[in-house]
């Protein structure tokens, strides 16, 4: 008797199935570039065979001459070893083709409703199935045929939904590396993204232990020399063991141990780093490595960006804040006296190492803080984040390796995707700062360090997201659903009461400000965030008097 588990996991090949225009060909391209393996698309392939197109044989041969010609080509493939194989649609018609994939490789279903493929192929002259007088019903009819069978054969199912193919993609290799090896713990399992920004992209690794890889940061290291900076609590945690690492390979490093908290995140400290970098007559080519929270982020990456006119930069982000949010996107700076983050510079690193094992040692109000832009992806643009993440909470709080690196990576992906389109804040950007407009205004009318930067952002998200069902866009269950989660987060959900006056106040300061009225980020539906200046003074008090006390 054949084996069929053994069988299909050795073979490597990975066969993508589901309905025309749920993305098999597109995802089965990047899914093979990104595990070295061969794409195939079996449509394609018997074209190439024929010669003619498929259009072409069905009008010859009929549907069923078509179907004899799938059959053998897919017996032909599975042969082989180390594919990524997009089927067609109605591939799974034949019991025997169903055999012939079961045993042939890992089975991914990509499932999508009947009215995302709609729009998908709506357009597409190239179905023959479609060419009805009603191609929405066909499709209906092929889908409600077809889904058990998808269903019937799937090693895994994936919901393509809305989010980008490559969120898509980050978690369908999870589910692969899940399936290859159950017993895998988080500590082998690392992920890579990239932030594309033309010459100066770069990597994100996240995984648990990555400070003991020292492989991913000699590559950057060429002339044996660094500078680690990082802050009195930071330092004695993590500093010996990573320079440690370091001086085994031959690097040598120096270190700089900065003061801890916000306040010092300032020009006197900005000062400090030059003054060890000049009196060690630090060179041009010398990287300096960011070893602490945000704070220890934003200012080393300012100093590697004015020192010299510029030296590489690295980033080690040991917050869950500074792992999704500050260390992507290449925003670097110090506080002014009279503003926050008012001196500054887009600076993009080399690389960016999260080791989840550093956020062990966070307190919990730290961790929670982070949470709260971690929920902000998933609002303002990844509803299926969001549903995970209604899931997964618990998890994070209690620090499961693998629930925070799936959290990070999801996290970083949709900011990179961001940053990507819009390095400079012109536009897209913009929409990170859900909850921030409110949320600045508290922790400054608090006084800053009395409000986490995290919590204040829960409060105003709440706020955002109560205006927003002012203006009729979200349900008051959608408003619940998100409070709720922000709850088990153990986040604020109230905001300080201030006073509707001085919140405006605070808020026309706020730097969104654009031809003296206030900008809003708000929700058109949860995962879909847009910018308004459009926000009535009256709605505006309410949302103020409703969410505080
Ligand atoms: P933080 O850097 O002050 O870190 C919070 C606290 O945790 C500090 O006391 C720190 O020493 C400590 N800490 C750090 N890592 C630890 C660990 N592994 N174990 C134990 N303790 C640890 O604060 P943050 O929340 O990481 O970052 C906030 C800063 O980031 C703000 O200055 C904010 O302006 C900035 N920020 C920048 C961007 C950006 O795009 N550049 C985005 C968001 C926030
Ligand atoms: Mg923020």
């Amino acid at each position: 008797m054949i084996d069929t588990t053994s069988n299909k996991r050795n073979s490597g090949n990975v066969i993508l199935i589901g309905m025309m225009g749920a993305g098999k060909t597109t995802v089965g391209k990047l899914l093979a570039k990104q595990l070295g393996k061969t794409f195939i698309d079996s449509d394609e392939e018997i074209q190439r065979r024929t010669g003619v197109t498929i259009p072409h044989i069905f009008d010859v041969e009929g549907e069923a001459g078509f179907r004899q010609r799938e059959s053998a080509v897919l017996q032909d493939l599975m042969q082989r070893h180390d594919v990524v194989l997009a089927t067609g649609g109605g591939a799974v018609l034949s019991p025997q083709n169903r055999e012939v994939l079961k045993q042939g490789g890992v089975i991914v279903y990509l499932k999508s409703n009947v009215h995302d493929l709609w729009q998908r192929t709506r357009h597409d002259h190239n179905r023959p199935l479609l060419q009805t007088a009603d191609p929405r019903a066909k499709l209906q009819e092929l889908y409600e045929q077809r889904d058990p069978l998808y269903t019937e054969i799937a090693d895994v199912v994936m919901h393509t939904g809305k989010q980008s193919v490559h969120v898509l993609l980050l978690r369908l290799q999870q589910r692969l590396e899940a399936l290859r090896n159950p017993n895998i713990g988080a500590l082998e399992s690392m992920q890579t993204l990239t932030v594309g920004l033309a010459e100066r992209s770069y990597p994100i690794h996240i995984g648990c232990g990555l400070l003991d890889r020292p492989e991913l940061l000699l590559q950057h290291l060429p002339r044996k020399r660094t500078v680690i900076v990082s802050n009195t609590t930071v330092a004695p945690l993590y500093l010996e063991r990573l320079s440690n690492m370091l001086n085994l390979h031959g690097i040598h490093v120096q270190s700089i141990i900065l003061p801890d908290g916000e306040q010092y995140k300032n020009s006197d400290s900005l000062n400090a780093i030059y003054d060890a970098l000049l009196k060690s007559r630090s060179e041009r080519n010398t990287p300096l490595i960011a070893l602490g929270g945000g704070v220890i982020g934003d200012m080393t990456g300012f100093a590697a960006a004015t020192y010299l006119r510029g030296v590489p930069f690295i980033q080690i982000p040991t917050t869950l804040l500074a792992q999704v949010d500050s260390s992507v996107g290449g925003k670097t700076g110090i506080n002014h006296p009279l503003g926050k983050n008012m001196i500054g510079a887009f600076y993009q690193p080399l690389v960016v190492l999260a080791d989840t094992l550093t956020l062990n040692t966070l307190p919990d109000k730290e961790l929670r803080a982070g949470l709260a832009e971690v929920i902000k992806y998933g609002l303002i643009r990844d509803l299926p984040f969001l549903e995970w993440l209604e899931d997964n909470i618990e998890k994070l709080l209690a620090r499961d390796t693998a629930a925070l690196q799936y959290a990070i990576a999801c996290s970083c992906q949709n900011k990179a995707e961001v940053v990507g389109v819009d390095e400079r804040e012109s536009g897209e950007r913009a929409l990170l700062n859900l909850g921030h407009t409110f949320g600045h205004a508290i922790e400054n009318g608090m006084g800053y360090g009395i409000w986490l930067h995290g919590e204040a952002v829960a409060a105003g998200t709440i706020m955002a997201v109560d205006l927003s069902q002012r203006l009729g866009w979200l349900s008051a269950q959608e408003v619940a659903r998100v409070r709720t989660l922000f709850e088990r987060a153990g986040l604020p959900v109230v905001a300080p009461k201030l006073g509707a006056e001085k919140y405006l106040q605070l808020m026309g300061l706020d730097k969104k400000v654009a031809e003296g009225k206030i900008r809003f980020v708000l929700l058109q539906s949860l995962g879909h965030a847009v910018m308004t200046g459009d926000v009535s003074q009256a709605l505006l008090e309410q949302t103020l008097e409703a969410c505080s006390a």
